[in-house]
């Protein structure tokens, strides 16, 4: 079968390797649809050794059945099915809460990270991976598996703080925070200030359900200012889908006394943490900053049921198999707006 792997660290290359077949308990998967992460680009230019190569990368998969694996009940060959890209240990205390994305004994990675993933004609996962999609379109699918999922948790996590009224920043408006946007619109009251520097993403974030919108630069945090008021007060949550030092120096300098601060962008940067009480402070008294890891398998029923309802669409540009390196080079110089699909 035809597949994109990362052959090195940096080297990304359509080759033909054999179709897997399905062993006990694993379905064996026609992919559908695979989007696109900026978290492949990361993966990409990681230095040698931290993720194996050669790896078939695309952890964000939807497809259809094709053969199940010995012991295998519950699905059959035609099933639709998003595919939950995490594989924890199952029995340490975060996998025993269901928060596989903590588990503490296999580090964070997972299908398409640390095994072969869906940019290919075909994939094996475990079946206890898979959730059913109903009728969604798998290019619709198969983003809501991540791009759809991390700001849903995240959301999650920063429930308690979206009170109906209260300010949410979210900072990149890319594959991730266009979703983020509408998950808080379908799911809060809150008013959202979208933030990017980029003026079609920032169309993006208008179009589906942004109140505000500020160009990233030297005074985004001003321009900001001006719509959630002046410090003490604030955004009760920031959420931060870039992570560079520009991204992070906003967030801290917009979020209110007692907010959140969502890391979700993994850019890279660095934010600075001082437990002092006199002026500035780097992060307000009361604040909590967290980094949201991927999501929970049942946030991923409610991110599909969000998208079945009507309620999450992402905004998809598709790619056939062949294309998918021009896809990454797109995404990377900054011209993909909403999600990149690649269709094998
Ligand atoms: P993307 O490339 O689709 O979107 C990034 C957006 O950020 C773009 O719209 C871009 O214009 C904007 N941007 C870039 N630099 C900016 C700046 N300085 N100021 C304001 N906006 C800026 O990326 P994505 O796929 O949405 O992923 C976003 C980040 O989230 C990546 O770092 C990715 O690795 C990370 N990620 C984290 C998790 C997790 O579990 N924590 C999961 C998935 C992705
Ligand atoms: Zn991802
Ligand atoms: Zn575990």
């Amino acid at each position: 079968m035809r597949a994109v792997r990362m052959t090195a660290p940096g080297t990304l290359e359509q080759v033909d390797v054999p179709t897997p077949t399905a062993g006990a308990g694993e379905v064996l998967l026609a992919v559908g649809a695979v989007g696109a992460c900026h978290s492949d680009l990361h993966v990409l230019d990681a230095p040698p050794g931290l993720f194996p190569t050669p790896i078939t990368l695309g952890h964000e998969i939807a497809g259809t059945v094709q053969t199940v694996g010995a012991g295998v009940t519950g699905w059959s060959p035609g099933d639709r099915a998003a595919v939950y890209g995490i594989i924890g240990c199952g029995t340490c205390r975060g996998c025993l809460r269901g928060r596989e994305n903590q588990c503490r004994r296999v580090p964070p990675g997972g299908v398409g990270l640390s095994r072969d993933g869906g940019l290919a004609e075909h994939v094996v996962v475990p079946a206890s991976r898979l959730l059913h999609v109903g009728d969604l379109e798998l290019t619709q699918a198969a983003p809501l598996t991540d791009a759809g999922l991390t700001p849903y948790h995240a959301i999650e996590l920063a429930r308690p703080g979206l009170r109906p009224g209260t300010y949410c920043v979210v900072i990149g408006i890319g594959g991730l925070g266009h979703m983020a946007v509408q998950i808080l619109a379908a799911t809060t009251a809150v008013r959202i200030v979208a933030v990017d520097s980029n003026v079609a993403a920032l169309d993006l974030a208008t179009r589906v359900g942004a109140h505000h919108v500020v160009r990233a630069g030297p005074d985004a945090v001003d321009r900001i200012r001006e719509i959630v008021g002046p410090a003490p007060d604030g955004a009760d949550v920031v959420i931060d889908c870039v992570g560079l030092d520009p991204t992070l120096t906003t967030a801290r300098g917009v979020v209110a006394t007692g907010g959140r601060l969502l890391l979700v962008g993994l850019g890279g940067g660095t934010l600075p943490v001082r437990p002092v009480a006199d002026e500035p402070p780097t992060v307000p008294l009361e604040t909590s900053v967290e980094i949201p890891f991927w999501g929970t398998r049942a946030e991923l029923a409610e991110v599909i049921a969000l998208g079945r309802a009507g309620l999450l669409t992402a905004d998809v540009q598709t790619f056939p198999l062949e294309r998918a390196p021009e896809a990454y080079d797109l995404l990377r110089a900054g011209e993909i707006h909403g999600r990149a699909v690649i269709v094998p």
